[in-house]
This record gives structure tokens, sequence and C-alpha cells, in this order.
């Protein structure tokens, strides 16, 4: 049977983005390129630990955006398929760094779909030279006083900085 999207599906990009880096920025850009709107989900989950509240990523990557009409940044708790419904999206847009993902997209997938048979995930790889960036990662170089400019946008490195090297 076919799985029936409209003609211009909205598409969504879950995830914490505590911080958003420049893997993540890669994958918003190539779904930008294939679907006409794009919402970034910013997960709020109480039970997770954080570096920035939900509505500091909300403003953090709502700025970065701010120009571009094709995304659109919302926060969301619960379940990401219900969240989709809201949105009327019927696309999950996860991102792919290495066979080390898989496994676990791939059981999210297929319990996204058995929740909601409409939704449909479309993975994307990013650039090879952001494969290996994590939000974790980014998080404990600069924990540890590295240089991550080049791996997140500039006013994120800033702010994060001030949070992480007090
Ligand atoms: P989660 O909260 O699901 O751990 P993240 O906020 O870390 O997620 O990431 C959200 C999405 O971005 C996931 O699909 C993840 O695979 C993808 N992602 C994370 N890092 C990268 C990267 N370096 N390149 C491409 N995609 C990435």
């Amino acid at each position: 049977m076919r799985v029936s999207v409209s003609h211009q599906p909205v598409a969504v990009f879950p995830g914490s983005f505590d911080p958003l880096h420049l893997g993540h920025a890669d994958i918003i850009s190539r779904a930008t390129q294939i679907f006409p709107r794009l919402i970034v989900g910013i997960l709020e989950n109480p039970n997770k630990q954080t570096v920035f509240t939900p509505d500091e990523r909300l403003g953090m990557v709502r700025s970065l955006y701010a120009n571009d009409p094709a995304v659109e940044v919302r926060l969301f708790s619960g379940l990401l398929v219900n969240f989709l419904q809201q949105m009327r999206a019927t696309i999950i847009i996860r991102g792919m760094r290495a066979v080390s993902d898989f496994e676990y997209e791939f059981q999210m997938a297929l319990m996204n779909r058995r929740l909601s048979p409409a939704a449909e995930t479309v993975f994307l790889t990013p650039k090879e030279e952001y494969s290996y960036l994590s939000s974790r990662l980014v998080r404990e170089v600069v924990t540890l006083g590295g240089d991550v400019s080049g791996l997140v946008p500039e006013p994120i490195r800033s702010l994060l900085e001030e949070r992480l090297r007090r």
C-alpha cells in the first residue's frame, strides 16, 4: 500500500540541540533543499539534564534561522508522532552519522511508524567533516577549555563558553 503524503510534505527535525552544532545545521540545510517547510522540534525532557533550558535552546535556534522562512523552530514534549500530528507533518528527519547511529535510529523509525503509519523517517548524512560531531563532545571540549570554533555557530560558541567555563 502506498503511504499517501500531501504534495508539499512538512518535515520535522527533532532533537535536544543542547547545543545545536554545525552537524545539525548541515542536516537542516540539506532537509530544506528537499522539503519546502521544516520544523526544528526541540525536545523538552524534564528527565534529562541539559546545559541550556528549553527556552534558551529555542531562542538560540530561532535567532539562527530568523531570516530563513523555510525553517520554523518549536518546543515539544511527549511522543514525537503527536507533535507531527499537531504540526500536520508526515516526515521525520534524522541525521545518520555512522553505523553506530544505525541501530537506535532503526528502532525509533520502526516504532514511530507503528505509532503512526503515516510517519516516514528520512535519514540524511552530514558532510564528512561534521560526521564525528555530537552535542556531548562539543560540551566536553568547551568544559575542558578547548576551541570549538568552526564546529558550532559563533553566537552559540560564546554562550557555551560563558555557561560552561564559569
Ligand atoms: P538526540 O536528542 O536525539 O540525542 P541530538 O540533539 O543530539 O539528538 O540530535 C538530533 C538529530 O541530529 C539526530 O537525528 C542526530 O542523529 C542528528 N545529529 C546529531 N549530530 C549530528 C551530526 N554530527 N551530523 C548529522 N546529524 C547529527
